[in-house]
Parts: structure tokens; sequence; C-alpha cells
């Protein structure tokens, strides 16, 4: 096993790349019509450290949406502006196990049971302040943009896809309004967590965004202060126990290192006070990871021995 990751990382990132590349598994995701056009081919990583420096290989400039990848950093903005103990009462900590689809609210409480499921997501989105969608989208697009480091817009013909398209979506916003989790009404949720998804990034921008998580809230390339050492740590735990839909535990043991995927193709991947890793290629496993994301990161993890559980 090499050590720790350390100089020569550009290097390392080409190498982990190439070896995923020939990797053809999957199929990119088809539920909107939109992402359904992807070039499956396209491949990048990127690595920035907590002390801002970015490392990149491959497609890491090309532009995807963030889908999913945006769900713990809304969740981290929320937490950012209301605290723990007031969004808490709105989503649950708990790992559901299910599709990030499902139809599922705690019983008791109403909440859904974490906030990187759809259902929790969308409550999460309701949560941002804002009177409106177009208020709450505002919020959102400059958090997410400070997590990046620069100005990210929306891809308007994925976001008209997903609105087109976001039934289910609705629907879950709808019963979580019933069950008095959701903090606006269905439509103003539904219209803001459907913009959020539809923000377009790249692999280097989930690695910064990443970054931002291990150094404790504070973007390390701008070295704005974006969230709270707590909130930072909050949303990181949450990626940990929920961030890659009903195959989080099997992540855990293979990987582990805390990591949000999303239906785009892109993982966000951190390691506390170490680096973040943004990953894109757009083929996803049955789960709606991405098969090319998924191999590079278990071979760093593997190679250079990243789990977080790693006796060291
Ligand atoms: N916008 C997508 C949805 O809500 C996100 C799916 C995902 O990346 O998991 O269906």
């Amino acid at each position: 096993r090499t050590p720790p990751l350390g100089s020569g990382l550009s290097a390392v990132l080409d190498s982990v790349l190439e070896q995923a590349r020939p990797t053809d598994g999957g199929e990119v995701a088809g539920y909107i019509p939109e992402l359904a056009d992807e070039d499956p081919e396209q491949l990048g990583i990127a690595l920035a450290s907590v002390r801002g420096a970015v490392h990149e290989a491959g497609d890491s400039d090309a532009e995807f949406t963030i889908q999913s990848v945006s769900k713990p950093f809304v969740f981290a903005l929320a937490l950012e502006q209301s605290g723990l103990a007031a969004i808490t009462r709105h989503v649950g900590l708990e790992p559901s196990g299910e599709p990030f689809n499902a139809i599922s609210l705690e019983e008791r409480t109403g909440r859904p049971l974490n906030p990187m499921i759809n259902a929790g997501a969308i409550v999460c989105s309701s949560l941002i302040r804002g009177d409106d969608a177009a208020a709450k989208s505002g919020v959102i697009e400059a958090g997410l943009s400070a997590f990046a480091g620069r100005t990210l817009d929306v891809d308007e013909a994925v976001l008209a896809s997903e609105a087109a398209t976001g039934d289910r979506n609705r629907a879950l916003a709808h019963l979580a309004r019933a069950a008095g989790t959701l903090a606006s009404t269905a439509a103003v949720a539904t219209d803001a967590y459907f913009r959020q998804c539809s923000v377009n990034v790249t692999a280097r921008d989930l690695a910064v965004m990443a970054a931002t998580l291990a150094a404790g809230g504070v973007n390390p390339v701008t070295r704005e202060r974006v969230v709270s050492e707590d909130v930072a740590r909050w949303t990181t735990a949450v990626m940990t126990s929920c961030g890659m839909y009903d195959a989080s535990g099997e992540w855990l043991v293979r990987v582990g290192l805390p990591a949000k995927s999303g239906v785009g193709g892109g993982i966000a991947a951190l390691q506390p006070e170490q680096f973040g890793i943004g990953t894109f290629s757009p083929r996803l496993d049955a789960r709606g990871n991405s098969v090319r994301g998924i191999a590079m990161l278990e071979e760093l993890s593997e190679r250079h021995g990243l789990h977080m559980l790693e006796h060291r």
C-alpha cells in the first residue's frame, strides 16, 4: 500500500482515472429526458486540499447538474440559518436504507427520516428563508456558489425537464405538508428543490465544496467562511450515514469517506481536515451512484489508506 496522499497528487489522480476508464457498466440516468442526453464517456476527478491547492484530471471542468449532491449543502445552509434543534423538528437524522425517492415519513413525528432522501431534502429547501420560491432559490444558489467559490448557474433545460416529470417529488412535498413538517406550500418547496437540483457544477466545484466542509466550513480557495464548524461537522456526519442512497452502509465499509452522490453523475467526498474530492461520470448503478466515480474513490481509498477508520 502506498503512503497517504501527499506529493505527486496530479499523477495519482491521472492514474486512478485511467484505471477506471475502461469500466463501462451502468446507465446514464433516464428518469428525466434531459439527463439521458449526457455523453456517457465523460470522466473527471478533482481534489482540493484544506490549504486551497486544487489538483485535477480528465473532464474535471465539464459541467453537469448537481442533483442530489446539493442535498448536504442545502441542509448545511438550513442549519446555519436556524440551528440543529429547529431543523431536526422538521427532518430526522436516521439512515433510511430506502431508495432516494421513497415515500417515507417517520410515523410518530411526520418527519422525513433524513435530509439526504428526497422527502427530507424538499423539507430542507422549504426551510430556507424567503417568502417565495424565487427568494429561497436566491439564497440557495448564493450558498452553493459560496461553497464552490464561484457563481454557479442553473441548467434551464434540466430544470424544465425536472419540473415536467416531478410528480413523485410533488407528492412527497404534499405528504410532508400534511404531516406538518414542510415550512412552505408544497409548490414553493418543490420549485426551490427542482432549481437547486438543476445547478450546474464541475468535478472541481464539488471538490472545493467538499473541501469547505473538510476545512470546518471555510472555503479553502476563497477563504470565505460559509458555515460554522458545528454545521460542517453535522453535515459531514449525515453524509457518512446517509450519503450514498441505499448503498451507504456498504460504501462506509468499502471506501470509508463521507460522500454524497447525485444522478447527474457527480460524487462529492471528503476527509475532514484533509481534502475534498469531486468525481464526475454519468453512468449510474442500480442505486443511482456513478459507477466510475465509485471505482475511482474505492481505488484511491484502498491505495492510500484513506478510510476514516484506518488504523494510523
Ligand atoms: N432531482 C432529482 C430528483 O429529485 C435528484 C435525484 C438524485 O440525484 O438523487 O428526482
